[in-house]
């Protein structure tokens, strides 16, 4: 048995983690089919952690990237083939959304504008996504 999570207890539990990439992976391979194969032979990685340690991430890679830190709170960050999600407490719709906006990086998607798009930054969504009584 292998422990990865050496933080305080996950909110988002280990099987709840499994279950929305689980869903979500259905909405990445529509959406986008091929892209993750070919862009991470390996598979994409994904890590929850606490939110805390992806700011931590997110400012090192804007560092060394020779950029200044934003300020802004980031619930996910992308860095090529690796995405670091926090996993404190959301809905499961939420998190399976945010699963699938991260993996649209991962598969080279930018930003969209349009709120319809799960490429939106702030909450786009899948119709995969959804789950009894989740927002
Ligand atoms: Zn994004």
């Amino acid at each position: 048995m292998m422990i990865i999570y050496v933080d305080p207890p996950p909110k988002l539990t280990v099987s709840q983690q499994a279950l929305v990439v689980q869903v979500a992976k259905p909405a990445v391979e529509r959406l986008w089919p091929g892209e993750i194969a070919k862009r991470c032979p390996n598979g994409p990685t994904l890590t929850w952690v606490n939110q805390k340690t992806v700011q931590k991430r997110y400012e090192k890679a804007l560092a060394d990237s020779g950029q200044k830190s934003t300020g802004v709170e980031m619930a996910a960050f992308t860095n090529g083939c690796s995405v670091t999600f926090s996993r404190e407490e959301m809905s499961l719709t939420y998190a399976c959304n945010m699963v699938v906006h991260e993996l649209g990086h991962v598969s080279g998607q930018p930003h969209s504008q349009d709120k319809r798009s799960v490429m939106y930054e702030f909450g786009g969504k899948v119709p995969e996504c959804q789950f009894k009584g989740n927002k």
